[in-house]
């Protein structure tokens, strides 16, 4: 039986354009961080950041004087640092208390539509969407409200989908001990979006699936529950 919804959309990111600058390659599931990462802190990064900013605006022609521009710089780079990067930092990575699984509970657990902001890494303009997580216990749980904040925590990052949604499902492997766990995500890029192509309904699909969750059964009780109003 085919699918319909959520896993007709899942295919590969590929680009649909010659030219180089669209091309959305991506190197490796760990996001490529400089061993240095974290000697500055925040307050520095702010302000070399604010410095940064100003320079770009300046070289764009932007009258820096006028009331509306002069905040935007020191604004930007609080934004980059406090909010929207903040999952960069190791020090702001969630930790999940574990709760005995009481109940016995052991069917699938499903949090679906999960709604994150995040940044392309290649254009550092806003990816949008839900992102849907499901596991099998291994005799521990976790609050529900932890799986959100796993997720926004490697939405705030400069990203690339598959390893968005590929950072999510270890993570909800490692935090949870189990390896039966599957992660689908449905997003919109605005780099697609507002620019290049210029294409405003295409969505991207990406999917992590391990253990359990390879299983066809699984997968599309899984997916059809995501896919249920
Ligand atoms: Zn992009």
């Amino acid at each position: 039986m085919r699918q319909k919804g959520i896993s007709l959309n899942i295919r590969p990111l590929k680009p649909e354009d010659d030219d180089f600058e669209d091309e959305h390659p991506y190197s490796s599931i760990e996001t490529p961080l400089r061993a240095d990462a974290f000697e500055l802190d925040d307050d520095v990064k702010i302000e070399r950041i604010e410095k940064h900013f100003t320079e770009i605006m300046n070289i764009l022609g932007l009258d820096l004087n006028d009331d509306s521009l002069k905040g935007t710089p020191r604004r930007v780079a609080k934004m980059y640092v406090k909010e929207v990067f903040s999952g960069l930092n190791p020090k702001n990575r969630p930790n999940a208390r574990l709760f005995e699984n009481k109940y016995n509970y052991d069917q699938m657990l499903v949090e679906k539509d999960i709604t994150f902001y995040s940044h392309c890494e290649h254009h550092f303009v806003p990816i949008y969407g839900k992102a849907h997580v499901a596991y099998f216990s291994n005799g521990k749980v976790i609050g529900l409200s932890k799986i959100n904040r796993i997720v926004q925590y490697f939405a705030k990052r400069p990203q690339v989908q598959e390893r968005l949604t590929v950072q999510i499902g270890k993570e909800i492997e490692r935090v949870l001990h189990t390896e039966n766990v599957g992660v689908v995500i449905d997003a919109n890029h605005m780099c697609v979006a507002s620019r290049g192509v210029g294409d405003t309904n295409s969505k991207t699909g990406t999917a992590y699936f391990s253990g359990k969750f390879k299983d066809e059964n699984i997968k599309r009780e899984f997916l059809n529950y995501i896919n249920s109003k």
